[in-house]
């Protein structure tokens, strides 16, 4: 079983749909390909679960602790060919979800359910394009990685800097400095407008 990250974790990398087809040909009949789809409401253009219907050995991993704003409940989902949920059907734990938890799931999921998700999604996206545009216009910024989830990583000229500013004014940002090819890397996960205001803020009276 291969398991892949997107979008990875920090930098954001999506999957390449040309190689993800490559290694799904590759593993055919020999391995379980298991792409992640935690933040793909968040850019549904992006999905790669048309090309299920044509690959048995591809697996779907969705959350709906993201978008759906409900880590709380622990609740998530596969998407994979019939004969794929048949076996995860014999080898899961007895009982395993709480019936409140498949309601409120259920809900979640429901019309009006995915009306609002949306609604948020479109929200924080929004909010995702103003800061990475106001980003990209600040000195102490040298780099602004793609992103297509609820986060951006970003590279400063002195992220000790930067992470200490934050933290002097009550924002707690990922701090990736210490880790190899991310150094002075901070990773911004997307709130609501005051909150990306107040990153801005802060940022600017550097
Ligand atoms: C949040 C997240 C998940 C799943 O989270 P759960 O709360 O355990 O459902 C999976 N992959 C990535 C990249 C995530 O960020």
């Amino acid at each position: 079983m291969v398991f892949l990250c997107a979008p990875n974790n920090p930098t954001g990398n999506m999957l390449d749909r040309e190689k993800l087809v490559h290694l799904l040909q590759a593993t055919a009949g020999k391995a379980l390909i298991v792409a992640d789809e935690a933040y793909i409401e968040f850019c549904p253009e992006r999905s790669q679960v048309d090309l299920i219907a044509q690959h048995e050995n591809l697996v779907l991993t969705r959350t709906l602790s993201k978008a759906f704003a409900l880590a709380a409940i622990r609740c998530g989902f596969t998407i994979a060919q019939a004969p794929v949920i048949a076996m995860l059907s014999k080898v899961i734990a007895p009982y395993p979800m709480p019936e409140p938890i498949a309601q409120i799931a259920t809900q979640a999921l429901s019309e009006k359910g995915l009306a609002v998700m949306l609604e948020r999604v479109a929200i924080l996206n929004n909010n995702r394009q103003l800061l990475q545009q106001a980003l990209n216009e600040l000195d102490c910024v040298t780099e602004v990685f793609p992103a297509t989830g609820n986060f951006v990583l970003v590279r400063f000229k002195d992220s000790a800097k930067v992470f200490a500013a934050f933290a002097n004014n009550g924002i707690i940002m990922r701090d990736f400095a210490t880790k190899k090819r991310l150094e002075n890397c901070i990773r911004i996960t997307i709130g609501n407008q005051a909150e990306m205001e107040a990153t801005l803020t802060t940022l600017k009276s550097l």
